[in-house]
């Protein structure tokens, strides 16, 4: 069922209480990428446009949760954000909620913007605790979440607080129903042949979305560190390559699984491999298997190439996890050839879905991110989206 959004929301002289995503990166009190703050610009624009009162809620870093920290205050954002918007963002209060922000909540006209200060200052917010929603739910006539990177998350603003304005209206922002339309809908009913792209360091981490996704998939490319857990299932020899022991018989599970479905899952069939988990060692390209004193760092030349055929070819390419320790120059090739190959797929018509975290930081570096149909703002919400779980955050919202 789809989720009620902000655009049908009649937000005109009414206060709207605005979750956001604002837990940008700081070096000192310098914002050092304001991506999440323009993120957000469309969910706030439409309330203020409108004559809503935007109220934004955000969290930052991590404080220890007992009150006012100056590392972690919003102050930066707030003022980022007014000049971006052009007009004032009033910032009131030392911690969310509290009776300065009240005030200062009576006091806005409609258009007005306020900016709480950083939620993880009080207490209640990790804790998810219900008195501390009650007080944000009176400030508020209604309710939007736009902060798709906390979704799978069970903080106060995020469950107790739509939970306590049952009866008001209770949205999502416009980011946060393009997450759910590529991570979940377009997933549910995928154009064929569908591929699934896995990689990264852990392969416990991505055994419940392959699971997940494996009964509908075509055909299922597995690199980076996880590759060499499956590789060690079949018995092959992986020298010193980072092998998850306990997860071999996971991995073994979703070979049989995928023989059963009848779903293509390709392994590496060549490595690039290292004497060091550095870029100075000895480098060598090994086929089928890799001798001990070296590890496995990259997909090695035949495999890019196999890898972007099948990606070429598909018609709903989901990928999360790079295909080597891209980081590193001399290992980055095989992530670049994957990304290469999806952002020619999507020129040709195909729909591309980048999970947030490593592989959307790996497409940015590559300047292919704008060729993807979507790349996800959040890393740990948009793995448990694939996974296919239900955000406890997202069944507080009001159906369509
Ligand atoms: P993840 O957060 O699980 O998606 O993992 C991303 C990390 O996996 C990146 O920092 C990569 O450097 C790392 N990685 C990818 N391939 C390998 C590999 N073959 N060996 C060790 N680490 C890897």
């Amino acid at each position: 069922m789809p989720k009620k959004t902000i655009q049908s929301v009649d937000v005109a002289g009414k206060r709207v209480l605005i979750r956001v995503d604002f837990n940008v990166p700081m070096e000192g009190s310098s914002i050092t990428d304001d991506r999440r703050i323009q993120a957000a610009l469309p969910t706030i624009r439409s309330v203020i446009d409108r004559g809503g009162k935007a109220i934004l809620m955000s969290h930052l870093g991590r404080p220890e949760g007992t009150g006012h920290e100056a590392a972690y205050t919003l102050k930066p954002v707030a003022e980022r954000l007014s000049e971006i918007l052009g007009k004032p963002v009033a910032f009131p209060g030392q911690e969310p909620g509290d009776g300065a922000t009240a005030a200062a909540v009576e006091q806005m006209s409609d258009g007005d913007v306020l900016l709480m200060e950083n939620l993880r200052f009080a207490k209640g917010e990790k804790k998810g605790d219900a008195e501390f929603a009650e007080r944000l739910a009176s400030m508020g006539d209604a309710y939007c979440n736009d902060a798709f990177g906390t979704c799978h998350r069970a903080d106060a603003s995020m469950v107790a607080l739509p939970r306590a304005m049952q009866g008001k209206p209770r949205a999502v922002g416009f980011l946060v129903e393009r997450e759910i339309k590529f991570l979940s809908e377009t997933l549910a009913n995928p154009a064929h042949p569908f591929t699934v792209v896995l990689g990264g360091a852990k392969v416990s981490d991505k055994l419940p979305a392959i699971e997940h996704l494996l009964p509908k998939a075509d055909s299922i490319l597995v690199g980076g560190a996880m590759a060499y857990t499956f590789l060690a299932a079949l018995g092959k020899s992986v020298g010193d390559s980072r092998v998850e022991k306990d997860h071999i018989p996971g991995a073994q599970r979703i070979i049989d699984q995928a023989a059963n479905a009848h779903t293509d899952l390709h392994l590496p069939q060549d490595h690039v491999a290292c004497t060091q988990f550095n870029a100075s060692g000895d480098i060598e390209v090994f086929e089928e298997t890799i001798p001990s004193g070296f590890m496995g760092l990259d997909i090695g030349p035949k495999t890019q190439t196999a890898y972007a055929n099948v990606i070429r070819g598909s018609k709903t390419i989901v990928w999360n996890g790079p295909m080597g320790v891209f980081e590193m120059p001399p290992y980055r090739i095989g992530t670049q050839q994957v990304a290469q190959a999806i952002a020619e797929a999507t020129d040709a018509g195909a729909v591309s879905i980048v999970g947030g975290g490593d592989s959307a930081a790996a497409v940015e570096k590559f300047g292919l991110a704008d060729r993807m149909s979507h790349v996800s703002t959040g890393g740990g919400a948009s793995l448990e989206m694939l996974e296919g779980k239900a955000f406890e955050a997202l069944s507080q919202i009001d159906n369509a």
